[in-house]
């Protein structure tokens, strides 16, 4: 339950038609596994713990660069060298001290990653390739965990909202490519960040519709969005087993 102290901070939410404290409490009881305290996971968790989301799960092993720092917005230049983890718990905490925050200063590999995404209710992909993208996308497909994928470059972006059988899955529809080191502008992150954060909060307070086999695409040099749909294949090595009878 949450205390009339903490509802001092969601009060510009509250208001928001269907909301209400009973919405605030179901947001209060979520976790979300966001993989990735980079670009993307920097203002998917930033906007997440604002919206007072009971229990963020961090995932990355990476320390803090100088390169970070032009889209990395949970970072700050006095945090150059430490662990993203760290430095993420830190803001988060600062931002919203009533949330609980857990970290894992790890690589998701096939290995661990059920025990990682163990008890989160939705998962955020903010990786920034494609061979733990895909790690995750079966973590997802088998805990039947809904996913968020989102994936940026340059000052282009793509989101969708994943949970088979009633959508496709990553493996369904994405080429399987592995492209290091792109280049990207801060805001580009910024912007598909806070639309897979919106994903999110749709789907814990059931609010508006999701991306449900729709990819949208954004084109940020013309300012454009659309959204092409996506199907299943059924002969997905991931979710073409998923029956819908057995959900
Ligand atoms: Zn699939």
């Amino acid at each position: 339950m949450i205390s009339s102290h903490e509802m001092k901070l969601y009060k510009k939410q509250l208001g928001i038609n269907g909301w209400g404290k009973q919405i605030q409490d179901k947001i209060k009881e979520t976790s979300v596994f966001i993989a990735g305290a980079g670009g993307l996971g920097s203002p998917v968790s930033l906007y997440l713990a604002a919206a007072g989301i009971g229990k963020l799960i961090i995932c990355d092993n990476d320390r803090v660069e100088h390169s970070n720092l032009n889209r990395q917005i949970l970072h700050g230049f006095n945090d150059i060298k430490r662990f993203k983890t760290d430095s993420a718990s830190d803001r988060l905490k600062e931002l919203n001290p009533y949330i609980e925050i857990k970290l894992y200063n790890e690589k998701i590999t096939t290995n661990n990653s059920i025990n990682l995404v163990s008890g989160a209710d939705i998962i955020v992909d903010c990786l920034d390739n494609f061979h733990t993208r895909f790690i995750i996308n079966e973590v997802s497909v088998k805990k039947r965990i809904p996913m968020v994928h989102a994936g940026v470059a340059e000052m282009n972006g793509q989101v969708t909202f994943i949970c088979p059988p009633e959508t496709a899955c990553l493996e369904c529809f994405m080429p399987k490519k592995s492209k290091r080191g792109f280049s990207i502008v801060g805001a580009t992150a910024g912007i598909i960040g806070s639309i897979q954060a919106m994903e999110v909060i749709k789907y814990i307070t059931g609010t508006g519709v999701n991306l449900k086999n729709r990819l949208l695409i954004f084109d940020g040099k013309n300012n454009r969005f659309e959204s092409i749909n996506l199907f299943r294949n059924p002969n997905c090595k991931i979710c073409g087993k998923i029956d819908r009878r057995s959900q």
